[in-house]
C-alpha cells in the first residue's frame, strides 16, 4: 500500500508537469514548480515567492478564510479587509434592526470609533502548509484493512498536528487530497475581533437579487469592509477596546487602471469543494434523482418567503439570509442540471468509463488491483440515493428553514431527554439557559404566519413526495389525525402552540418540570421534530455513513487508476476548502448561438435595469444622479464606471470575495459568482463558457468615494493609477 501511495505521487507531479493552462485550483506551495512558468507566459509578471512564501511577506498573508464559508484580503497595513456583500449578508443582518436596518440602507463608519463589533465573526489566515504524505501514510501498509488503514493514518495525523502548533497559538490541519492519495499540513492563525465599517445598501450590494445570482451581464455591488483587531502585540485577542487595528505582513495595492480581454487573472483564495474526478454514477444520482426533487420543495419554500417578505419591511429584514441561503443552491442546482445535461457530462463519463474498465481488463494486475472499483461504485450509489433524499428532503421540510417552528421544537429534546433518567438539576438549569437565549435569535427572525405558511407546504410536500416507509411515524399519525388537512391543523396550532411565540416558549421552559413533558408531547410541532429527527437518527444516518465510508475507501484507488490510464491528462486535486490559486485570463464568452457576451458591465447597465417597483432592481436615487452628473471621479473607463467583469478563472463556492489579482500582482477585482451557462464546472469545466464573476474594484472605490462619502477610507489603501 505504502509504495502505491509513493507511485500515485510520482504520476501527480508528472501529471500536474503537463498542466494545460485556466482550469484547475492550483497548491500555492507547489505553484513555484508547476504552474509559475505557464503564469508567466500568460503575462504574470511576479514570481512563485511573491505569492507564497514563508521567507517573506508575500499574497498569502493578505488572503484569509472569511466566516468560514468565504475570502476576504486586506486592502491596508491597519486591518482594513474587503469581502463580498454577501459573504457579510449573515451577520450585518444580525447586527441589523428595523430602526439600524443595514441590510437595507448600508453603514459607513465615519470614523474608527464607529466600526462595530461583530461578535461571532472571525477571520483565519494560512501561516504554512507542507506536505506530509509520507508521515501521514507511515504504518500504512499493503495489508490493512481500511478500518485499520483510516487509524493509521488519523493517529500519524493528529502527532503531525500537535507537534506543528506545540508553544504558539496557531492551529494546524491536516487535508487530503487527490481523493486521499496525499496530504496536505495547514497552519493558521484565526483573529475573533473583526469589526464592520461599511457596506452599501442591498439595492447596490444585492443588485438584481436573485434574478440576476448566478447570471452575467450583472451589475451587482457585492462588496463590503470589515476590519480585523488584535492586541497590542499584533496578535489574536478577544474583543476589547483596548485592541488596535491589526497589521497585516501584507496588503494588496489596487489598481485602477482596469482590464481589457485577454489580460492575465489570478484568483486566490479558498474553494470550497468540486467533483471532478468522481464516477457517473454519482452525477447521475445527484443530477437526475436527488437535486429535482429538492428543486421543488426549495421552490416552494423561496416562493412562500418571497411573498411574504414582499408584504413587510420588517419580514424582508427577518427572512432576507434565510431566503438567500436557500435561494443561492437551489438556483445553483438548477443551473447545475442544465449544464451537465448540454455538456452531455453523465454520457461522456460512461464513456470514459468504458475505456477505463477496458484498459483496466486488458492487464491481469491491474484487474487484481482496479478491477472491483467501478462495479462497487454502481452498487454503493444505487443503495444510497434512497437515503440521500430521505436525509436532504426530511431536513428540507423540517430542519433547514422548512417549517421553523417544528425546527426549532427539536432543541427541546435535550432537555425532555435529561428526564429520562434521574433527572441532573445543574444540567436541566445549563439547558434551560441555553435554550431561553436561542429562543431570543430564533423569533428575531420569526415571522408566525409566513411559518405557517411554510409549514403547511412543506407538510404537504414531504407526504406527497416520500414513500411512506420514509416518514416518521408521528408524521403519519399526525397526518392521519387532521385528515391531511395541513391547512386546518396550523389554524389550530399556531396560535398556541409553544415553539410559535417567544414569551409562550419562554415560560414553558423557564418552569419545565418531569410534569411538563406530557404538556410537551402533547403539542403536534414537537412530535414532528422528535419524529423526523429519530428517523434520521435510527434509520438513514447509520446507513449513509456506512455507504458514504465505503465509496470514501474507494477513492483514493479510483483516483489512481485514473491518473495511471490518462498519463497525458490534466489533474489538479478537487477544492476542499484549502488555499488555491486559479489562473487564467478575462474573457468574453458565447451564451448561446451568436450570442457573445461583452467581459464587463457598466453603472450604463444599472441604471437600464433601474424599476422602483421591483426590491431588487430599485437603484438608489444618489447613484441615479452621480449617473445624470457623470460624477464619476477617477473610476472611469471609456467614459462609463466599470461595474463587473468576467475572466476563465476555475472558482467555486468559497471563492467569494477571492482576491482578482492582475499580472502587477495588484487586486482589480473582488470574485463573487459564476455566470449560468457553466455553473456545472464544479463536475464539469467548460473553457468555452466557465466564467467567474467578479466586480470591479473601481466600482467598489466610487461607490466607498463618491456614494457614501466614505472617501477617508481611501488614505490608508494603496492605489495605483
Ligand atoms: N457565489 C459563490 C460563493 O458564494 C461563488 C461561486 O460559487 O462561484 O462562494
Amino acid at each position: 500500500m505504502k509504495k502505491l501511495f509513493l507511485t500515485t505521487a510520482l504520476i501527480i507531479i508528472t501529471l500536474i508537469a503537463a498542466a494545460a493552462p485556466d482550469e484547475g485550483m492550483w497548491i500555492p506551495i507547489l505553484i513555484e514548480k508547476y504552474n509559475i512558468k505557464l503564469m508567466q507566459e500568460k503575462g504574470f509578471k511576479l514570481t512563485a515567492e511573491d505569492i507564497y512564501s514563508v521567507n517573506k511577506a508575500c499574497m498569502k498573508d493578505a488572503v484569509m478564510s472569511f466566516g468560514g464559508g468565504c475570502t476576504g484580503e486586506f486592502i491596508s497595513p491597519e486591518g482594513l479587509l474587503i469581502t463580498n456583500h454577501h459573504c457579510g449578508y449573515g451577520t450585518i443582518q444580525r447586527l441589523s434592526t428595523l430602526e439600524k436596518d443595514y441590510l437595507t440602507n448600508g453603514f459607513w463608519a465615519m470614523s474608527r470609533d464607529q466600526e462595530i463589533r461583530a461578535p461571532g465573526l472571525s477571520i483565519t489566515i494560512l501561516k504554512r502548509m507542507e506536505d506530509v504524505t509520507g508521515k501521514v501514510l507511515n504504518g500504512v501498509t499493503d495489508d490493512m484493512n481500511a478500518e485499520a488503514r483510516q487509524k493509521v493514518i488519523n493517529t500519524n495525523s493528529e502527532q503531525i498536528r500537535r507537534s506543528a502548533v506545540e508553544g504558539t497559538h496557531y492551529t494546524a490541519r491536516i487535508s487530503p487530497f487527490f481523493m486521499g492519495n496525499q496530504y496536505f499540513l495547514m497552519v493558521y492563525e484565526s483573529f475573533n475581533d473583526v469589526r464592520f465599517v461599511g457596506a452599501p445598501p442591498s439595492a447596490i450590494g444585492k443588485f438584481g437579487g436573485e434574478t440576476d445570482n448566478w447570471v452575467w451581464p450583472r451589475h451587482t455591488g457585492d462588496f463590503s469592509l470589515w476590519r480585523v483587531y488584535a492586541n497590542k502585540e499584533n496578535k489574536p485577542a478577544a474583543y476589547s477596546a483596548e485592541n488596535v487595528p491589526y497589521k497585516p505582513l501584507y496588503h494588496f495595492p489596487i489598481s485602477l487602471k482596469g482590464v481589457k480581454e485577454g489580460d492575465f487573472t489570478m484568483v486566490f483564495g479558498y474553494p470550497g469543494s468540486t467533483s471532478q474526478y468522481v464516477p457517473s454514477y454519482y452525477i447521475d444520482m445527484m443530477k437526475n434523482y436527488i437535486n429535482p426533487k429538492r428543486i421543488e420543495i426549495q421552490t416552494e419554500k423561496i416562493d412562500i418567503m418571497e411573498a411574504a417578505m414582499n408584504t413587510d419591511p420588517l419580514i424582508r429584514l427577518q427572512y432576507s439570509a434565510k431566503k438567500s441561503g436557500i435561494a443561492n443552491g437551489w438556483k445553483k442546482s438548477i443551473g447545475e442540471i442544465q449544464g451537465l445535461e448540454r455538456m452531455n457530462t453523465i454520457a461522456k463519463k460512461q464513456e470514459y468509463e468504458k475505456r477505463l474498465t477496458d484498459w483496466i481488463n486488458a492487464d491481469a494486475a491491474r484487474k487484481v488491483k482496479y478491477g472491483h472499483l467501478l462495479p462497487a461504485y454502481e452498487k454503493l450509489y444505487s443503495q444510497m440515493k434512497d437515503y440521500q433524499l430521505v436525509n436532504s428532503l426530511t431536513s428540507d421540510a423540517f430542519f433547514s428553514s422548512g417549517a421553523e417552528a417544528v425546527g426549532f421544537a427539536r432543541n427541546m429534546m435535550s432537555l425532555a431527554g435529561l428526564y429520562e433518567k434521574e433527572p441532573d438539576q445543574a444540567r436541566i438549569s445549563v439547558i434551560k439557559t441555553e435554550l431561553v437565549a436561542s429562543a431570543a435569535g430564533f423569533f428575531k427572525n420569526y415571522n408566525a404566519a409566513t411559518d405557517k405558511k411554510l409549514f403547511v407546504a412543506v407538510m404537504k410536500h414531504y407526504g406527497d413526495k416520500l414513500a411512506p416507509e420514509w416518514q416518521a411515524p408521528e408524521y403519519i399519525a399526525i397526518r392521519n389525525s387532521c385528515k391531511g388537512d395541513f391547512q386546518a391543523l396550523a389554524d389550530k396550532l399556531y396560535p398556541v402552540s409553544i415553539f410559535t411565540d417567544e414569551a409562550r416558549f419562554t415560560t414553558f421552559v423557564n418552569s419545565f418540570t418531569l410534569g411538563s413533558l406530557k404538556k410537551l408531547e402533547k403539542d403536534p410541532l414537537y412530535r414532528l421534530a422528535r419524529g423526523a429527527s429519530n428517523l434520521i437518527n435510527d434509520k438513514v444516518r447509520g446507513e449513509l455513513n456506512r455507504i458514504s465510508g465505503e465509496i470514501q475507501n474507494l477513492h483514493p484507488l479510483y483516483m489512481t487508476a485514473q491518473m495511471e490510464f490518462e498519463k497525458d491528462r490534466v489533474f489538479y486535486p478537487d477544492a476542499n476548502s484549502t488555499l488555491r490559486v486559479a489562473y487564467g485570463e478575462i474573457s468574453g464568452y458565447y451564451s448561446k448561438d451568436a450570442v457573445y457576451f461583452r467581459h464587463y458591465t457598466t453603472l450604463k447597465g444599472i441604471i437600464e435595469k433601474d424599476n422602483p417597483e421591483i426590491f431588487d432592481y430599485d437603484v438608489p436615487d444618489k447613484l441615479k444622479q452621480l449617473y445624470a452628473s457623470k460624477d464619476y471621479g477617477r473610476y472611469v473607463q471609456d467614459g462609463e464606471v466599470p461595474v463587473c467583469f468576467i475572466a476563465n478563472n476555475h472558482t467555486t463556492g468559497g471563492n467569494s470575495g477571492s482576491p482578482v489579482i492582475n499580472a502587477d500582482g495588484h487586486l482589480i477585482g473582488i470574485n463573487f459568482d459564476r455566470a449560468w451557462e457553466g455553473v456545472a464546472s464544479d463536475m464539469a469545466f467548460n473553457p468555452e463558457q466557465s466564467r467567474n464573476i467578479s466586480l470591479d474594484m473601481r466600482y467598489a472605490l466610487f461607490i466607498i468615494d463618491k456614494f457614501a462619502g466614505a472617501g477617508y477610507l481611501l488614505n490608508e489603501m494603496t492605489i495605483i493609477e
